[in-house]
């Protein structure tokens, strides 16, 4: 097929697969029984991902993630919110600007050291990073390679109509400064204790050498990152906490525990900055690789903000009755990698009704769909009377309708997207009132009362025991 349909193979040289670029953390192979490029496949079919600029091409490592992917990346983003923010007592939100002062990314010491050295082959003009290289030759064509060069992975651009060295700004390669430099703002108006932290999700770029598998690497991503400011000499003890509490948090969402493992940092591996580093790795299709970095970064970033702000970026310790600068535990996650490990983890073929199905064990927090809206027929007065539940159901969550083709083949396109619940409404429903609900997991029915449809809903959507009837309700199948 031509024109701007894309064909398999150019689908995978886009998104890097068989790159022979070595994940720094990958240290095993996969034993997943996950086949990525399946996944991919899906992903593309039903509209959870596609890639960026497609009619032309596409650009590389940059994606756009479709009517299903946008709402499974907003449950992933809300329930990190509800947890990391809503829930507790110590710890507020921000959204700071992408483009930043750019003395901000001289004291963070970006412009200087945020580089990776690059090489190039001088064959087949391919570029690497050579810390990722095992050997020193080209991994694609054996070629000679140049000498490291080290390569800033900032984007850089032009602040208003003149483009000089003097309207330089760059895109933030991370949403964490945005926190450090507005720590003092948030001191004076939440008059927040120590220990507390500052939370923030946003996009963040890199123009990375090598990118790839999908969208586990890619110049333009998302993060979910907190900056939690303890007293020194606690910093230790909030770290292991930090540690546990982000690796519980990914079980928390239905992520199998198996396929996760804390990696701590050994000490030559440490930025200069860090005091400690964890990483919650996953173990994606192509082995295990990191999903969130943990670090003990002390005073660094306030120490330097003050320095090159000349401000006093410090707290008031009451009981001591002096300013300290407070040390920062940072967990900064990754939207796009957490979206991926949870599809890798969803993923599932089984065999439902006689036929083999596609599904995703998606929690239903996360669940693109919460529910479909099936009508046995499309003919009156049934397809008004499902389409009067769907516009009531749809005033609480996000509700599928699907009256196409056999029950059986809407079933499986649901259970596809990792819809948990579908509704179907058939000719007795007009003349008792009751509709069965039907799940993804366990394919088992139940039959309930329209009136206690939505509260039946709600209970097994929040994880409630699924098979309590409602009062009139009775199971249908098992
Ligand atoms: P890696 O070693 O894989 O490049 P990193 O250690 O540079 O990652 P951090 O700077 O710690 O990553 O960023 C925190 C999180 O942001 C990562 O754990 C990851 O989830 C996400 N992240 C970083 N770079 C990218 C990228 N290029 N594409 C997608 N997500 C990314």
């Amino acid at each position: 097929m031509g024109g701007w349909v894309w064909e398999e193979r150019e689908l995978l040289k886009l998104m890097g697969w068989g790159s022979k670029t070595k994940e720094g953390s990958v240290t095993e192979p996969a034993k997943t029984k996950v086949d990525m490029e399946k996944l991919v496949s899906l992903c593309r079919r039903r509209g959870f991902i596609f890639p960026s600029s497609e009619i032309y091409g596409g650009l590389s490592s940059c994606w756009d993630y479709g009517p299903l992917g946008v709402e499974l990346k907003r449950n992933i983003k809300d329930a990190w919110w509800r947890a990391m923010v809503q829930q507790r007592d110590d710890m507020v939100g921000l959204d700071s600007s992408i483009l930043m002062h750019p003395q901000v990314w001289q004291a963070s010491g970006h412009v200087e050291g945020f580089s990776d050295p690059l090489v190039e082959c001088k064959g087949c003009h391919l570029r690497w990073r050579s810390d990722e290289l095992e050997g020193d030759r080209c991994p694609e064509c054996g070629g000679e390679l140049t000498e490291p060069k080290l390569f800033n992975l900032m984007f850089k651009t032009f602040i208003g109509a003149v483009e000089d060295e003097a309207s330089v700004v760059y895109l933030r390669p991370e949403t964490a400064q945005g926190m450090f430099v507005n720590f003092e703002n948030i001191l004076n108006t939440t008059r927040k204790r120590l220990p507390f932290g500052i939370a923030q999700t946003g996009k963040s770029f890199r123009n990375e050498v090598t990118t790839g598998n999908f969208i586990f690497r890619s110049r333009e991503f998302e993060q979910m990152e907190i900056e939690y400011f303890v007293k020194p000499g606690t910093d230790k003890q909030w770290f292991d906490y930090w540690v546990e509490e982000r690796l519980n948090w990914y079980v928390s969402l239905g992520i199998k525990r198996e396929n996760l493992k804390l990696r701590p940092h050994a000490k030559e591996e440490l930025a200069h900055y860090a005091r400690a580093c964890s990483d919650v790795n996953y173990l994606f299709p192509m082995g295990w690789a990191e999903l969130e970095g943990i670090a003990n970064r002390g005073d660094f970033d306030l120490v330097q903000h003050a320095a090159s702000s000349g401000k006093g970026l410090s707290y008031y310790d009451e009981e001591a009755k002096e300013h300290i600068v407070p040390y920062i535990i940072e967990p900064s996650a990754g939207v796009d990698r957490t979206f991926l490990a949870l599809l890798c983890d969803a993923y599932d073929e089984d065999e439902a009704e006689g036929e083999k199905r596609v599904l995703l064990h998606l929690h239903p927090d996360l669940a693109p769909i919460k529910a479909a809206v099936l009508p046995l027929s499309r003919k009156e007065p049934l397809a008004s009377f499902a389409k009067e539940i769907y516009a009531d159901l749809r005033q609480q969550w996000m509700v599928g309708y699907d009256d196409a083709q056999s029950i059986g083949r809407r079933y499986r396109r649901q259970d596809e997207i990792g819809t948990p619940f579908c509704v179907t409404a058939d000719f007795e429903s007009l003349e008792d009132k009751q509709v069965t609900i039907r799940e993804r997991d366990n394919l088992r029915q139940i039959r309930v009362p329209i009136d206690s449809l939505k509260a039946t809903l709600r209970a097994k959507l929040g994880g409630e025991d699924l098979f309590v009837l409602p009062e009139g309700g009775k199971v249908w199948k098992e």
